[in-house]
Formats: structure tokens, C-alpha cells, sequence
């Protein structure tokens, strides 16, 4: 996709150069200098310094020589676009300078089941002072109920991106292709989403050539690609997450809508919608009107350390329930039992053998993430594989369901009853299934 036509740039010996940075190495750069990709050394001055180079930056280059240049002064940026660093938070890294537009990248399967990297996508361009366009790939692969649902779970960002789109990865978009003209756009999102295809398909789209066979390169290093008379885009290695910090309340806002309309409703002004009684948010969740990957993703904005205050009755702890089994005795929250480890026959202990209640600590078992502490209640039983018995707890607070293997000491009555209160119930007069025959 890079211009290596021999167009021999002509200038004085010593005359300054402008280019565009397009690739980054160790210790050299590439540049777009008019049509031609030019090979940069960068000055040790420069490189000492994180980031005072990066793809998308404006330099001055001088000739050195052969077909090389050296790098001398980048040169004023308009914004950068940074992310954040899971391994060390708080820090940012600076991915590319000059960027109009972001376009994110997820998958429709990802759209269904997830929530949470278009989220931060939105929060990261508009701290860059840049729009977000949205594109969901491989819709081929998932089913019709599936693409309805990623309709209606795209509604919320309708009003906040510039484009929100749909398609198989190597269709063109039209809606989309418009929205990126005569702009530079950074194109986000993990590996395998389709983007490189997507990248090379908009191109094509925009030279009005037909999409070539030839397979991008895949993605280690950020990269330019501009022979788009004046459009151009960014591709980048795949991130999973953007590791934001420091989330406002108001960036919060802007990316969940929904949920922030939802919280005017809430009975106290500065509701966590975590555990308060009168939570409209929690209310909706628990109709399932709000979307659980939703408001989990909601909630993981929140820094760690603003959630510490609120559970403040929770002992601080280290250990990792989802390796290590949990040998700690507790008061059961519903019936006050003391519950120890021994007799469960198991090495976690779930719930209350008593009165088989439990609390709703974990997202995935044994994370100890969930913020929600609400009681779970015993709803129903069902038989697993092989035959063990499995409590299924619904939370009370938000209405999380999971399933809990039974203990050899829980209460077998209990399990008894739970397991046949719906034929005890039934929800038509028995004597009716005869004339189902
Ligand atoms: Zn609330
Ligand atoms: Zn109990
Ligand atoms: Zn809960």
C-alpha cells in the first residue's frame, strides 16, 4: 500500500524536509515526504525521551547521504492519542500524534456477549478531542437473533459516533468510508477483529480500485498508511484494553447514556448503584432491561481504590479463591449460622449448608470482583454431568444467577424441596397434561 514510486525529491543539499512519520523502529523512522517513504535515523536526543516520536508526528528532516535522512525537529502537535498501561497504571502511552478520527474495531460475536473496549474507545478519542467511528465485522458469523441484538445494543452510541456501522469484514461501507474522507483516522481493537482486512478494504474503496488478494501484513507496530490523496489511516497492533484511568463522572456519562439517565431515578443522589435499596439502575438490571456486560463494564470504570471506601467492611485479602480453596469461617448473612470448612467435602465452601444461602462476591467464581454483596438466594437445583447436584442462586440485589456445586453436608430437605417446587406448582391445572396426549 506504500508509494515506492522513484520520484526523486528534489531539493538543495542541507534543505530542510517536511514528512510525516509512518513506521517507528529502534532507532530510525520512516517518513512520508510527498510521495516517496523515506528512511529516517533518529537522533539520540530525541529517543531519550518516551514518545517524543511517534507515527502520525509532523518532522523536519535533513539529507545525510544515499537515500538517508536524519530526523531534526518534530514539529507542533495538534493532539495525541494515548491509551493506558495495564502493567503499570496510570501511565499513558502516546499511540499516535495529529489523529482526527478513531475508528474502532469489535466483532459481532464480541457485540453480543461484551461490553467495554467501545466504551473506553469513546472516553480515550474524547479526551484526544477526536470522533469515534464504530464498525462491527463478521456479522456472517453470527445468527439472526444475535444481529438483532447487536441493533439494539448499538442504539446508545447512534447519537455519541460519528458512524456506527455493521458488515462482514470485507464488505465495503459506504456510510463508513465517508466519514473517514479527508481525515487521518487511528483504527483500534483486538487481534482478529478484521481490521487489517477492513483497513484494506476502505482503501481500495477510496482509490475506486478493486480490493486487491494480496494479505496485509499483519499488524506489530503502529503504521501509516497514505497514498489516499488526503486521507489516511492508522493500524495498530491488537489491544484488548485500553486501560483507561481516572474516568470522570462525566466521561462515564458520555459513554453509558443509558445508565446515566437511569441513575436520575435513583433514590439517592450519589447512588453507587451498587447495593442501594431504590436503585432504579439495579431495578432495571434486575428486569433485565439494563444489560449485565453493560453495567459491569459501568462499574469497572471505577477506580479500584474509589470502590474500596464503599466496602469497607469487607477485610482486605490477598488471596486467590479462583486457585486456592477457601478454609475461612463465616456467619451465614441470612440465618446466622456459623459455617466452617469442615464436613463440606469440598475445598470451597459456597453457601450456607443450613439454609443454603450465599452472597454474591465473585463475577467468575472465586474472583471476589463483584462489588454487588447482595444475598443470593437458592432459586432451583439442576444435575450436572454424571449426576452431581448443582445450586443455581439468584442475587437478590441485581439478579445475577450462577451455579454452585452442592457440599456433603447441605441441607438434604432443603435440596429436596428445592428441587421439586415447580412440580408443586405447576403452572396449569394437572389434570389438563392427559389431553396433551
Ligand atoms: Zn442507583
Ligand atoms: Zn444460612
Ligand atoms: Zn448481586
Amino acid at each position: 500500500l506504500k508509494k515506492n514510486k522513484t520520484n526523486k525529491i528534489t531539493n538543495a543539499q542541507g534543505e530542510k524536509l517536511t514528512g510525516i512519520v509512518t513506521n517507528i523502529a529502534s532507532k530510525v523512522c520512516q517518513a512520508l515526504v510527498g510521495q516517496q517513504i523515506v528512511n529516517c535515523v533518529v537522533p539520540a536526543s530525541l529517543l531519550s525521551e518516551r514518545s517524543s516520536v511517534v507515527v502520525g508526528d509532523n518532522v523536519q528532516l535533513v539529507p545525510v547521504g544515499g537515500e538517508q535522512y536524519r530526523l531534526t525537529d518534530v514539529l507542533p502537535r495538534t493532539n495525541v492519542y494515548k491509551r493506558g498501561d495495564r502493567r503499570s497504571p496510570g501511565q499513558e502511552i502516546i499511540v499516535a500524534a495529529n489523529v482526527d478520527c478513531l475508528l474502532v474495531v469489535v466483532t459481532a460475536d464480541y457485540m453480543v456477549h461484551q461490553a467495554g473496549f467501545i466504551e473506553s474507545a469513546l472516553i480515550s478519542a474524547k479526551r484526544a478531542g477526536m470522533a469515534t467511528a464504530i464498525f462491527v465485522s463478521k456479522l456472517d458469523l453470527v445468527g439472526t437473533s444475535a444481529q438483532a441484538i447487536i441493533q439494539e445494543k448499538l442504539k446508545p452510541y447512534q447519537e455519541i459516533a460519528e458512524a456506527v456501522c455493521v458488515g462482514s469484514s470485507l464488505e465495503y461501507c459506504e456510510e463508513l468510508v465517508k466519514s473517514l474522507r479527508s481525515k487521518t483516522t487511528i483504527v483500534i481493537g483486538d487481534r482478529g477483529c478484521g481490521k487489517s482486512t477492513l483497513i484494506k478494504s476502505i482503501v481500495a474503496n477510496l482509490q475506486g480500485a478493486p480490493l486487491g488478494k494480496d494479505k496485509l501484513p499483519s499488524t506489530h507496530a503502529t503504521s501509516y498508511y497514505s497514498d489516499l490523496v488526503d486521507t489516511n489511516l492508522i493500524d495498530t497492533p491488537g489491544i484488548r484494553d485500553l486501560a483507561l484511568s481516572n474516568v470522570t463522572a462525566e466521561e462515564r456519562s458520555f459513554a453509558f447514556p443509558e445508565i446515566t439517565g437511569l441513575s436520575a431515578e435513583c433514590q439517592f443522589r450519589s447512588c453507587t448503584h451498587i447495593h442501594e435499596a431504590g436503585c432504579k439502575v439495579l431495578d432495571e438490571l434486575r428486569q433485565g432491561r439494563l444489560r449485565r456486560e453493560r453495567y459491569d463494564a459501568y462499574q469497572s470504570t471505577i477506580e479500584p481504590v474509589a470502590k474500596q471506601k464503599k466496602v469497607d467492611k469487607e477485610p482486605v485479602n490477598d488471596v486467590d479463591y479462583r486457585h486456592t480453596g477457601c478454609q475461612e469461617s463465616f456467619y451465614c448473612k441470612k440465618c446466622g449460622e456459623l459455617v466452617t470448612p469442615f464436613g463440606a467435602g469440598t475445598e470451597h465452601r459456597n453457601h450456607c449448608p443450613k439454609c443454603l444461602a450465599s452472597v454474591h462476591v465473585d463475577n467468575r467464581p472465586g474472583d471476589r470482583a463483584s462489588l454487588c454483596h447482595g444475598l443470593m438466594e437458592p432459586v432451583s437445583v439442576w444435575v450436572r454431568k454424571g449426576g452431581e447436584w448443582a445450586v443455581i442462586h439468584r442475587c437478590k440485589e441485581c439478579g445475577e444467577l450462577s451455579s454452585n456445586r452442592i457440599a456433603a453436608d447441605d441441607n438434604a430437605m432443603l435440596l429436596m424441596s428445592l428441587a421439586v417446587r415447580p412440580l408443586s406448582m405447576p403452572p396449569f391445572p394437572l389434570h389438563t397434561l392427559a389431553s396433551h396426549e
